[in-house]
């Protein structure tokens, strides 16, 4: 991938940053809170390029502010995010710069309903990375392609089924060539038949050894797929592991009760 090349210093050390070493992220002792309510108490997380990480947990745990503070959707109160050693999270940043490298896709889609499939997907190439036209559109058939819609290229969203709706998203995000892509519960809003093609193209992405957090509760794409699974329950990571270690040898209670409900 392109950030193997780019010539960043890792932090404090001033040398190169290194894949096969550094976390291409690292989440420091964060700590995010509304208001009064302590949300984020204190999260160490560690991604590796090229790693799948799933993020499970119980409804209201904070994955999803963890996913939106990773992304910048939301200001911390502690801690610090970096993204190849250097912060994110604090002193000035170029929110937009770090958009481009850190993709997400919502639980919602998000398309915009009076674009066409392909404008969806090219306004952001278009616009954000100033790509000509004819570029922007050669990239958008490539990824229609790939997210195996190349028949919809003309089509509005009103026009897709939701499963066909999410792989539009997905190649949205994918059109910005981001080095990282956050996806919360990216199936939860599908009908059950409509949720294998949807984890079909992201298991395909992480063949392809693309980054990946995805919080979601398909527990079987998750021992299928992921690097690592990370338990988070009441604002703190509970346990973390290989899906193995989490599903096969569970060590708290509160793990052994949710993957009770879950699996
Ligand atoms: P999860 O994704 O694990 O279900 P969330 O990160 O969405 O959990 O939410 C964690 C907690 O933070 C919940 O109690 C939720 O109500 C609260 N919360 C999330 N976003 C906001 C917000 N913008 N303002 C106030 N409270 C919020
Ligand atoms: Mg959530």
């Amino acid at each position: 991938r392109s950030s193997n090349k780019r010539e960043s210093s890792y932090g404090i050390t001033g040398r190169a940053f290194n894949a096969e070493i550094d976390p291409l992220i690292a989440v420091i002792d964060l700590r995010k809170r509304f208001k009064s309510l302590e949300v984020l108490k204190g999260i160490d997380l560690y991604i590796k390029q090229g790693s799948v990480t799933v993020l499970i947990g119980p409804s209201g745990s904070g994955k999803s502010t963890l996913l939106r503070c990773i992304n910048q959707l939301e200001t911390i109160q502690g801690g610090d995010i970096q993204f190849e050693g250097h912060s994110i999270a604090r002193g000035p940043v170029d929110i937009n710069k770090v958009r481009q490298r850190i993709g997400m896709v919502f639980q919602h889609f998000n398309l915009f309903p009076h674009l066409t499939v392909l404008e969806n997907i090219t306004l952001g190439p278009r616009k954000l990375r100033k790509m000509p036209t004819a570029e922007a559109n050669a990239l958008a058939e490539k990824l229609l392609k790939q997210v195996g819609l190349s028949d919809k290229r003309d089509a509005y969203p009103s026009q897709l089924s939701g499963g066909q709706k999410q792989r539009i998203a997905i190649a949205r995000t994918l059109a910005m060539e981001p080095d990282v892509i956050l996806f919360d519960e990216p199936t939860s809003a599908l009908d059950p038949e409509m949720v294998g093609e949807v984890l079909e193209v992201m298991k395909d992405l992480a063949k392809d050894g693309m980054t990946m957090i995805i919080v979601t509760h398909e527990m079987g794409f998750a021992r299928e797929v992921a690097s690592k699974v990370v338990f988070m329950a009441d604002g703190v990571i509970q346990e973390s592991g290989t899906p193995e270690m989490l599903f096969e040898h569970p060590q708290s209670e509160r793990l052994v009760n949710f993957l009770g409900k879950v699996l």
